[in-house]
């Protein structure tokens, strides 16, 4: 092997590509791991505190969320949980506080009424919050709303508020502790293209060639066009969703999520506490689609050309998306947002659903913060596929994030660890008993 060879290549060092790294080097014996992003720093991108909402979910107030899927995710946040509270420099990287689903109005609270008796045995924590109670423990939520709007809240007070750039800077440090000398880290190195080639891959980049027996992409957006440069997922395409924050003085305790509309995962308002800056709250995502791949990156739009690769079945999908009532109606609501005086006015009614007696004065738009969320588009189905997208192909995996993709980033490790193990068929093992102690 020339210095230049490794077992796995990891391209992305997001959340998703160090929390891979982390579990290789801490629990197999793969022998040499190296790791690419383009940035000098880890984390960037989507998982860049301000670029995403700071949410651990766990399901219990994303009423998006069947009790099967809450309970996958709960086991996946519960992973991080245990990372964060055991691992020694991790506790900069979260906040603990409450959290809740706030319904307003007769619909929503008959909603949140039969929710709370069928997702209680999964979280026992979840209580039921009444107008009394939210004005003890969250009394912004209720002052100035009038008593006859119904409101009711699904409150728990295992809220994690969580920096996911912190994070994925204590994968990388606790990943090199655990293979010091096995893990080549080349940040500021931007991977051209990845070809295939004898025994492996040829990983193309800025700083030179390496090889790599196996290869795993987690390059968020990016993931989809290096598959297909490869002639993997070529049935996908992506509409970019831009996700956009305003920013007021701090009113509020803990995180208040409002009720989702199913079809569209995390486009509900929520409001929360800043983990960079206790006296600031972000209500958000203000969301609309954007023919770019990263935030505030023109440059990108190119390469979203590349990835839109147009034809019929695409523009099957795009009338059949936009002709759906709830995702047409969510589109019209958005470009709204966009026209000036009218967009603003909108925007402070939806926030007075959380804040009632929150002002346009007190808003300012959060400008460089707010990340893009590459949703895949299944033109064979002809709709939006819902959260992560992994594209397994020979020896190599590629891993689309959109949220909550933070939120499952060990459990997603987890699952790409292993199918790294058979793509050796018995080289390297992982060290069961280790994983067990700390996940387990
Ligand atoms: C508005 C918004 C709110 C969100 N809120 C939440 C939330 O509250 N909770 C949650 O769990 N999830 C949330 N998400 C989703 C979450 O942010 C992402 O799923 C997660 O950060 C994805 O991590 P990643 O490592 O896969 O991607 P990224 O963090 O984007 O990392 C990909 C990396 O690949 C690198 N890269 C790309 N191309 C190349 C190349 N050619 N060469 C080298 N490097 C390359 C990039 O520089 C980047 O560092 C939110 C997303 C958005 C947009």
């Amino acid at each position: 092997m020339s210095a230049q060879d490794c077992d796995v290549a990891v391209i992305g060092a997001g959340v998703t590509g160090t929390a891979l790294l982390y579990d290789l080097a801490k629990y197999t014996d793969v022998g040499r791991i190296a790791i690419f992003d383009k940035y000098p720093q880890v984390a960037q991108v989507s998982s860049r505190s301000t670029n995403n909402s700071q949410t651990l979910h766990f399901g219990d107030i994303e009423t998006n969320y069947s009790v099967e899927k809450a309970a996958q995710v709960k086991v996946a946040a519960g992973m991080v949980v245990r990372y964060l509270e055991k691992t020694p420099g991790a506790e900069d990287a979260f906040l603990k506080r409450q959290k809740m689903v706030l319904a307003v109005g007769e619909k929503e609270v008959g909603e949140l009424e039969a929710r709370h008796a069928s997702f209680r045995r999964l979280f026992p924590g979840l209580r039921k919050v009444d107008r009394a109670g939210l004005a003890e423990c969250e009394p912004a939520v209720v002052e100035g709303r009038p008593s006859s709007v119904p409101i009711l809240a699904l409150m728990s007070d295992d809220g994690y508020i969580v920096n996911f750039e912190k994070l994925s800077q204590s994968f990388l440090d606790e990943a090199l502790k655990a293979k010091p000398g096995g893990i080549d880290v080349w940040l500021g190195t931007a991977v051209d293209r990845v070809e295939k080639s004898e025994g492996g891959y040829l990983v193309r980049t800025s700083g030179g060639d390496v090889r790599a027996a196996a290869v795993v992409v987690a390059a968020g957006a990016y993931s989809l066009l290096m598959a297909q440069s490869l002639g993997c997922g070529l049935e996908y395409s992506m509409i970019p969703v831009v996700g956009n924050f305003y920013l007021a003085p701090n009113r509020l305790r803990g995180k208040v999520y409002t009720v989702q509309e199913k079809r569209l995962p995390f486009a509900a308002l929520h409001a929360d506490p800043d983990i960079n800056d206790a006296a600031v709250m972000r209500f958000g995502p203000v969301s609309k689609a954007m023919p770019i791949l990263e935030p505030r990156n023109w440059k990108t739009a190119f390469d979203f050309m590349k990835l839109l690769r147009p034809d019929f079945d695409l523009l099957r999908s795009v009338i059949a998306i936009n002709t759906d009532p709830v995702l047409g109606c969510f589109i019209l609501e958005s470009l709204l947002h966009e026209v000036p005086f009218v967009g603003r006015r909108r925007f402070v009614a939806a926030a007075r659903k959380i804040i009632p007696t929150i002002k346009a004065e007190e808003l300012r738009f959060g400008r460089g913060i707010g990340g893009i969320r590459p949703q895949v588009v299944n033109k064979k189905e002809r709709k939006l596929q819902m959260g992560e997208a992994k594209i397994v192909a020979d020896g190599i995996i590629f891993n689309i994030t959109p949220s909550p993709g933070a939120t499952v980033c060990l459990k997603n490790a987890e699952e790409d660890m292993r199918t790294l193990m058979r793509f050796f068929g018995g080289r390297f093992r992982v060290d069961e008993a280790a994983f067990a102690a700390d996940f387990g």
